[in-house]
């Protein structure tokens, strides 16, 4: 198999499973529970959200651990939706983000809010002068991802935290770091982000944990889950340990030589990209700079066959976000992307597992792919 889809998600560890293992099977106590299996169980999930912490830079206090990414998404949201009840109810956010930040926005729209939706450029950029100009005095939530999934492209998120301080904006600032971290530059304390999602399944980590980093400034933050007051009485159900076991064992191994395992992706992205532009028609989506996230298209070859037809000779890529239903993705939309340009568009993704010999295979699989099909006009 070719797996090239690591912004979809990842591979597990072998080090990570088996530590997932220990704790489902040995260290199974319910952090809750008063006696010693229960303070082992309690002590592990305060060991990782220290590791998990350290990553990101924050305090371990600030750190909550939840489902996954699109809960934090959402919790977020509702939170700072109620933060700032008071002062008004207009958000701004970009139309680029993904649906865990864009479906919930849609339900607070229906709830009265006005939302601000920013578009990328036709390279998929966002910049903070957009930002600046929709920023209002009822504004309640700035919400900006830090690395698009479908292109890789970077927004300003540091940049919009230095606008919103300077603007004394009492708006929050929430980002979307699911692509973003161990991936590029992310640091919410430095930058003064007030909410920071992550998820464990896009560097090595099992599926079904996240975590939300709420800034220690932000008081009365309401939970999206009440319930039996795990997590400091903010995010109730009792904790998933093994997963959060996996969560903090995958940022281990990922911080172990991360700026080496950046660079073989970066390089592997370039070559993939050089590559390909070879074919024939071959087109690059955007300019995303973040290493492990490539966006091509092959205008007039739908991607959803190329997807297919590639998955049965065991190479996975993915148009799954690109073509939604049908539809070209909200992002290429967005960004203006021509029909054509947008129906032909895969994103090629990285992980430290990646070989060259990936990239070469696919670049094999899509020469075949075109030489025996015509394209859609
Ligand atoms: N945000 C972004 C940018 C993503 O790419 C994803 C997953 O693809 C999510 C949120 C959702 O994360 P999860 O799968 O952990 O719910």
């Amino acid at each position: 198999m070719h797996y090239l889809d690591h912004a979809a998600t990842t591979p597990v560890p072998r080090a990570v499973a088996d530590a997932m293992y220990e704790v489902l099977t040995a260290r199974f106590g319910n952090p809750s529970s008063q006696y010693p299996l229960g303070f082992q169980a309690r002590r592990l999930v305060e060991d990782s959200r220290a590791v998990v912490a350290d990553a990101l830079g924050c305090a371990a206090d600030n750190l909550y651990f939840t489902s996954c990414g699109t809960e934090s998404d959402n919790w977020a949201i509702r939170a700072a939706a109620w933060h700032g009840r008071r002062a008004g109810k207009h958000i701004v956010t970009t139309a680029a983000e993904h649906s865990a930040v864009l479906e919930p926005l849609k339900l607070l729209e229906q709830e009265g809010y006005e939302i601000t939706r920013l578009k990328p450029d036709r390279n998929g950029n966002v910049t903070v002068a957009q930002v600046a100009e929709a920023l209002r005095e009822d504004t309640v939530l700035v919400s900006m991802m830090l690395v698009n999934n479908e292109t890789g492209c970077v927004f300003p998120v540091a940049e919009a935290a230095k606008l919103l301080k300077e603007r004394k904006s009492a708006a929050l600032l929430h980002c979307d770091a699911v692509q973003g971290f161990l991936k590029v530059p992310c640091d919410p304390v430095r930058w003064g982000v007030d909410l920071m999602s992550l998820s464990a399944h896009k560097i090595g980590g099992p599926k079904g944990i996240g975590a939300l980093y709420v800034s220690g400034s932000l008081k009365n933050v309401r939970p999206l889950l009440p319930g039996g007051g795990q997590e400091r009485g903010l995010r109730s159900g009792t904790e998933a340990t093994a997963q959060i076991a996996g969560f903090a064992k995958a940022v281990e191994l990922r911080r172990d030589h991360l700026e080496e395992k950046l660079a073989r992706m970066a390089a592997l992205k370039r070559y993939c990209r050089e590559k390909l532009l070879t074919i024939p028609g071959m087109e690059t989506v955007g300019d995303g700079t973040a290493p492990h996230i490539l966006c091509m298209s092959l205008p007039g070859y739908p991607s959803a066959n190329i997807v297919n037809e590639l998955g049965e000779q065991g190479i996975c890529i993915s148009a799954g976000s690109a073509c939604h239903k049908g539809k070209p993705s909200h992002v290429f939309t967005a960004m203006g992307l021509p029909k054509r340009t947008a129906a032909g568009t895969f994103r090629i993704s990285f992980g430290p597992e990646t070989e060259q010999a990936d990239v070469d295979a696919l670049y094999l699989a899509l020469r075949e792919h075109q030489s025996k099909r015509f394209p859609m006009l």
